[in-house]
């Protein structure tokens, strides 16, 4: 098995594993709030969970468990290649540019560099990195003879590449398993797939064998707390919640209390990314923080912090604005399957020196990869 291991080849298949995603439209609402919004959350919104209808509306006799299909472990499909499809937009966007820039030309001078430069700013990789790539490029240019088209992909591809492992060198890849249980803690601005990539990552410690429970701290309205239940009882671990509006402290107090006397292996606290400015977002996150503290000291012993890889340069002022905020540990990029600028993987792990540990490139289950920056590079220039 190569380094990079997507969680599909350790756990088994789901089927109908695409998750309700009937909040959708109401996410973007949040971004616009005011402290009114917030003490007062809109009781429209208390929605049934899909679970609680389907029971209802069903005779008794066919309310009776189905047997449940033996998991599959091994997957028949290769992880590369789902990553493949899930890095086709920006790999065709990237590369149907960078095949122009050869047409009428034949090696690598000044206009070549110059619009290569603009390709990747266009790919989102952000001017910093980009120059960086650009500067280094030059060098090398200048000391090789004959740089044509495909010596240029090569040292395009080394460029990244290191960029990318350099940003991921002091990364934690797994748990220690004498920490028990493990808190993560998962920030984000609302909408980014944090709900979703908690789902994936409690279907991936569960199929590692680890007891997993979940805490809905984001307590901002009552979709949001139903949403995780629905992720809980779709992966078969625990929730502990509490009443639309509650203390997200006090939710991650309970959580951790239970975690600890059950003995759960792995928390993971899903939060609400709500707080419109830098100073209630840290005093929100301090508190959690300092609650869990108190009851496994040192915890949480992870944060990672979610970005919606297809917001481009909004990812980036997130990424700053919540690791000036709190110590992020980790960035999970999602939606890298919806978008053409995947570059913003690059710039982001260059700019803020935070690694890249996850990404997201669909909503299903199964859709959540390690980020390896070597298997990334190849699938994108292969
Ligand atoms: P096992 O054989 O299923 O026990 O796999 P391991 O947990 O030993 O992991 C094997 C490899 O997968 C490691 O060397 C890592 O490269 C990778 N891996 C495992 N867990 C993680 C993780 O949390 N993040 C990342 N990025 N890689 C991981
Ligand atoms: P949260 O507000 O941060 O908790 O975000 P959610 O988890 O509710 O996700 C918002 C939307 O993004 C949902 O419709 C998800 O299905 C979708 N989503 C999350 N991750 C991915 C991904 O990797 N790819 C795609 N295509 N959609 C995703
Ligand atoms: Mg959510």
């Amino acid at each position: 098995m190569g380094v990079f291991k997507s969680i599909k080849s350790f756990f088994l298949e789901k089927k109908d594993s695409k998750p309700p995603s009937k909040e959708k439209k109401e996410e973007n609402v949040d971004k616009l709030e005011s402290d009114e919004a917030i003490k007062a959350p809109k009781i429209k919104n208390k929605l049934k969970t899909p679970g609680e209808k389907v029971l209802k509306d069903l005779p008794i006799e066919k309310l009776k468990p189905e047997p449940k299909p033996k998991p599959k472990l091994e997957s028949k499909e290769d992880p590369k290649s789902s990553l493949d499809k899930g890095l086709e937009k920006t790999k065709k966007s990237f590369f149907s540019k960078l095949s122009n820039l050869f047409v009428g030309r034949s090696k690598v001078d000044i206009d070549v560099l110059d619009e290569l430069e603009e390709i990747l700013i266009r790919s989102d990789v952000g001017v910093e990195t980009t120059i960086k790539i650009i500067d280094n490029i030059e060098t090398r240019v200048s000391e090789e003879k004959y740089v044509g088209k495909s010596e240029l992909n090569k040292i395009l591809k080394e460029e990244i590449s290191k960029i990318l492992e350099d940003a991921n060198l002091n990364i934690n890849l797994k748990p220690s398993t004498d920490t028990k249980p493990y808190v993560i803690m998962v920030v984000g601005v609302n909408g980014v797939g944090k709900t979703t990539t908690i789902g994936k990552l409690a279907y991936a410690y569960k199929n590692k064998g680890k007891k997993v429970i979940l805490g809905a701290s984001d307590t901002f309205r009552a979709a949001a707390i139903n949403q995780l239940q629905v992720w809980a009882d779709r992966v078969g671990v625990n929730l502990v919640k509490q009443q639309m509006g509650s203390d997200p402290a006090s939710v991650a107090y309970d959580t951790l209390k239970s975690a600890k006397s059950q003995q759960f292996d792995v928390v993971i606290i899903d939060t609400a990314g709500r707080l419109h400015n830098k100073v209630n977002l840290m005093n929100e996150l301090s508190k959690i923080k300092r609650v869990m503290d108190k009851i496994i000291p040192d915890s949480p012993h992870e944060v990672i912090l979610v970005l919606d890889g297809s917001t481009g340069q909004n990812a980036f002022e997130q990424a700053k604005q919540f690791s000036s905020a709190t110590d992020v540990s980790s960035l999970a990029i999602t939606k890298l399957d919806g978008t053409a600028k995947g570059g913003v993987v690059l710039g982001i792990s260059h700019q803020l020196k935070i690694p890249v540990k996850y990404i997201g490139i669909g909503e299903k289950i199964t859709d959540l990869k390690f980020f390896d920056p070597k298997t990334f590079v190849e699938s994108f220039f292969k």
